[in-house]
């Protein structure tokens, strides 16, 4: 007998898939903090090279480029980060370094927007990120690009305008932990699975949105991803 719901289940978000008609069900989201020595550095910090660290978004905060999102709630500084997005395509539990891409399906651009002032309040008080970080239309994704179709990762552009004004610039090779490197240490706390998201950090130059700005990012190879500041929530 089919479990009748009190209420409809929310629909699993999709991320389209370049050259693909079929969409890619989204999981979970994680993120991956400071992974970029500069960006470290204007957030206040020194970057290590101990182990990555890891926050996360609801699945549902997911928004497809091209979209409109609100200026959210409770903020006076919401702030842009462009990022590399890995999608996991396969299971992934302890899979060494030599493994981890025999995990990735994919890549794409993503906007990992950050209530930056909520989670800077969070930070001083040692409390977790989520009011910062974990919210409504928070991480904006373009389709993916197999990664049998992405050259080597390294020497790409990683870019981001607001208005078409350049406010980051950097390369791939300029990450901390690599792809690879990424998952293999996540796969080592999570059993990751098809539809697993990893935003895999920003880029110095992050800064301020407001109603109205068009910010676009660009990543060599792989689709851009565009996203419209609406009015206030
Ligand atoms: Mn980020």
């Amino acid at each position: 007998m089919t479990t009748q719901l009190l209420f409809p289940a929310e629909p699993t978000p999709l991320a389209p898939v370049a050259g693909e008609a079929r969409a890619y069900p989204v999981h979970r989201i994680f993120c991956v903090g400071r992974n970029y020595a500069d960006h470290a550095k204007e957030m206040g910090f020194e970057v290590d090279r101990e182990a990555p660290w890891y926050f996360t978004k609801p699945a549902n905060a997911l928004v497809i480029s091209g979209a409109t999102i609100a200026y959210p709630p409770e903020t006076n500084n919401f702030h842009y980060e462009m990022e590399l997005v890995i999608a996991i395509g396969a299971p992934a539990f302890r899979v060494s370094l030599a493994d981890a891409p025999k995990a990735i399906f994919g890549y794409a651009c993503g906007l990992d927007m950050t209530r930056r002032d909520l989670q800077i309040a969070a930070r001083e008080k040692s409390r977790p990120w989520d009011l910062g970080k974990a919210f409504e239309q928070s991480a904006v994704m373009a389709a993916i690009t197999p990664a049998a179709q992405t050259p080597a990762l390294g020497p790409q552009r990683i870019r981001l305008a607001v208005n078409d004004a350049v406010k980051q610039d950097a390369r791939l090779s300029d990450l901390v932990w690599s792809a690879p490197e990424i998952v293999s240490h996540l796969s080592r706390f999570y059993h990751l699975k098809p539809g697993d998201l990893i935003f895999t950090g920003t880029p110095a130059g992050v800064g301020p949105v407001r109603p109205g700005d068009v910010l676009r990012g660009e990543i060599d190879g792989l689709a851009p991803v565009v996203v419209t500041i609406g009015a206030p929530d």
